[in-house]
């Protein structure tokens, strides 16, 4: 029997996988702390666990991270990780340091399939979802390395977002189990105003039924008219705005977050003038939201290119002087193409 990983094991499922191999109730009990609290990689490391026991779990389950296959460290201490799953599937995760709080960019895909058209990963094709555990080890991975980043002024992970590889939406199965384990005070016990998943807009139940976790919602709108969003991000056709904004009032009615977070990539001559802003600043108006304008980041080929940071202080300065809450986003990793939508690996 080929061994399963317990990286994205709850109580549940260790209790049911355990059973099944002649272990306890109790077994599960003293193990799931060492997997998600302690975040250990050997069983030989579960010291208050008896050595038959851990025998029997080294014979049946594995608790190792995916093979880091390439680490890129950017000039300004972001970085990048290559991660190959057993299948030999390979997706990228990126750390973002601060001086108060350290980030986990996470993918829930490999490959995508909304093909974006600025996104890099929209280029390449959706292979398949991660499950659970793969978008656990991901986690594990960042948590393992703080100890070597000495650099750190603050040595935790503090903010998870999901926005990396994929539309986290068509994978709500794994990422809700994984949003399970990670918000679960008795497991990684992360803060719910700490994570936030992103869309590209997939208007179903399921965003909906996200809001039960409390956690933060981004939406990648960046455009504001359906002509321009078709153009751009091909699920407008689908879901249009008047759809997305629907779902964002009610996701914050349901959710109780303060507010929803509407990413703006600002492209030259696409949809960066003042006309832009002020129809933007319009589209949004009432909605309790926050928009992060981010400055385009070009990878090989792309068709197109970034705004200056004089046209996005201007676009800035007509959102805020319309009462909409907006900031310029930092952008992090960009020489090591780890900054947003250049996420991208070789299909194997
Ligand atoms: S922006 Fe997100 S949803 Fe769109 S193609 Fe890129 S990874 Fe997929």
């Amino acid at each position: 029997m080929e061994k399963e990983s317990l990286l994205g094991a709850n109580f549940a499922d260790l209790e049911r996988k355990f059973t099944s191999i002649g272990l306890t109730k109790l077994d599960a009990k003293r193990v799931l702390p060492w997997i998600h609290v302690k975040c250990v990689s050997s069983f030989d490391a579960m010291t208050d666990v008896p050595q038959k026991v851990r025998s029997l779990l080294k014979e049946n389950f594995f608790l190792e991270r995916p093979r880091c296959c390439n680490l890129q460290k950017s000039s300004d201490g972001t970085q990048k990780a290559l991660l190959e799953f057993s299948d030999g599937h390979q997706i990228e995760t990126v750390f973002i340091p601060d001086e108060k709080r350290n980030t986990a960019c996470l993918s829930t895909q490999v490959g995508c399939a909304m093909g974006c058209k600025f996104c890099h990963t929209g280029r390449q094709s959706f292979e398949r979802n991660l499950r659970c555990d793969e978008i656990m080890a991901q986690v594990f991975f960042w948590k393992d390395r703080l100890p070597t980043l000495t650099e750190l002024q603050y040595p935790h992970l503090l903010n998870l977002v999901f926005m990396g590889m994929g539309e986290p939406l068509l994978n709500v199965a794994n990422l809700f189990q994984a949003l399970e384990l990670l918000l679960d005070e008795k497991n990684h016990n992360f803060s719910r105003n700490k994570v936030t998943v992103s869309t590209s807009g997939i208007v179903e139940n399921d965003l909906l039924q996200m809001a039960k976790f409390g956690i933060k919602l981004a939406i990648s709108l960046h455009a504001p008219d359906d002509i321009k969003r078709n153009e751009l991000m091909p699920i407008n056709k689908k879901y249009n705005i008047a759809m997305l904004l629907d779902v964002a009032k009610e996701y914050l009615s349901r959710s109780n977050t303060e507010h929803v977070t509407f990413e703006y990539l600002l492209l030259s001559g696409i949809n960066d003038s003042d006309d832009d802003a002020c129809r933007l600043a319009k589209l949004l108006s009432g909605i309790r939201g926050k928009v992060n304008l981010i400055t385009f980041n070009s990878w090989n080929d792309s068709t197109f290119s970034g705004c200056s940071r004089a046209r996005a202080d201007a676009f800035l300065s007509i959102l805020l002087s319309k009462g909409i809450r907006t900031i310029i986003r930092k952008s992090r990793g960009n020489d090591i193409a780890a900054a947003c939508g250049q996420l991208k690996t070789t299909i194997k």
